[in-house]
């Protein structure tokens, strides 16, 4: 049945994790209160300073977009483009469907490349990122997973960054479930010492740079050097990395709450398109949990998907192989058997 998820196209986390599929039928999604507790490895609540710190700051810096001295077109220009660059490229195709599920290979100067730019999302660093959205699918709307919305649509969307969380604190209590990454020396070097860190804020000063070296180009003065720099600031980097924090947590929330299902999954997952519109095409998230390591999420011909299409690119011109598609593109509607019932 397609409401199996298929352990067997997952390897790196079945390699890594105990997973019981029979377990995963069996148990039911939604508990019958329609709530889950919040995981245990949350329990007692905690605050995490350092998160409630960063994602307060970043927040309060964005606001500054409503004065309208830091406004320019350039900075709304670039900031645009920095969702498609860092958003789609970095999370999307980097930290997801790359580093997670390994639903293509690339060469490795591309895959760290695009785990830069994830990085420049203030998303956490790339072995983080893979490890809590691993925990995520492993035991998606039940115990343990993280962020499911089930327990509230606040907690499934932001609240639990704010608590602090055994499951993954510190590298020692992630890692089994990114061996495959840690063994690669680059993203451990970004664990230590909270590197990545260091990596935003060193983009986000590139950027004031920049910025500035537009505004001197262009008014010849220092009060328009100045001003353009803190355009691309606030524009190009704060509001860009709100605008795409949410857009990720939406994923996580929205799309566990509210669309239609293609697949019975034995999770809560929905197709949303309004999550699809922000997210370059994460939002067809029943399509993803049914089948993790297929590089596209569209499944459907109306369910489009930008940032397969730049996989596809990518595998155009040989720099993506083994790319993983979807099961109902390679069979044939009509021999799909059980399928078929899972396909709306
Ligand atoms: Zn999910
Ligand atoms: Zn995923």
């Amino acid at each position: 049945m397609i409401n199996i998820i298929n352990e067997s196209q997952t390897p790196v986390i079945a390699e890594t994790v105990s997973v019981d599929p029979v377990s995963k039928v069996v148990c039911p999604a939604i508990a019958p209160n329609g709530k889950l507790e919040i995981p245990k490895a949350a329990q007692p609540v905690k605050i995490d300073k350092r998160y409630v710190f960063a994602l307060v700051l970043v927040h309060c810096l964005a606001l500054l977009a409503v004065i309208p001295w830091f406004y320019s077109l350039t900075g709304l220009l670039v900031g645009i483009a920095g969702i498609f660059l860092f958003a789609m490229m970095g999370i999307n195709i980097g930290y997801h469907r790359l580093l997670t599920h390994r639903g293509f290979t690339c060469p490795k100067w591309l895959e760290h490349t695009l785990a830069i730019l994830g990085i420049c999302t203030l998303q956490d660093s790339p072995a983080r990122w893979v490890a809590i959205h691993r925990l995520h699918h492993k035991d998606s709307d039940e115990q343990p997973d993280p962020h499911s919305p089930l327990v509230s649509a606040y907690w499934g969307h932001i609240g639990w960054l704010f608590v602090r969380n055994r499951d993954f604190h510190k590298v020692k209590n992630f890692e089994c479930y990114v061996r495959d990454l840690l063994r690669d020396p680059f993203y451990l070097k970004l664990e230590r010492n909270s590197l990545w860190l260091g990596i935003y804020v060193l983009h986000a000063l590139l950027f004031l740079v920049a910025g500035y070296a537009i505004g001197w180009f262009t008014t010849g003065t220092l009060d328009g050097s100045l001003q353009m720099g803190l355009s691309l600031l606030v524009w190009g980097v704060f509001v860009r990395t709100v605008f795409v924090l949410h857009s990720t947590w939406a994923v996580n929330s929205v799309s566990h709450l509210w669309g239609y299902r293609n697949y019975k999954t034995t999770d809560n997952s929905r197709n949303n398109w309004l999550v699809t519109l922000i997210s370059h095409g994460e939002g067809w998230h029943n399509n993803h949990h049914a089948e993790q390591m297929s590089a596209s999420h569209g499944h459907l011909w109306y369910e489009f998907d930008l940032s397969w299409w730049v996989i596809r690119s990518f595998e155009c011109v040989g720099l993506a192989k083994k790319v993983v598609r979807p099961r109902c593109w390679k069979t044939p509607r009509k021999s799909q058997g059980n399928q078929t019932e899972s396909i709306a």
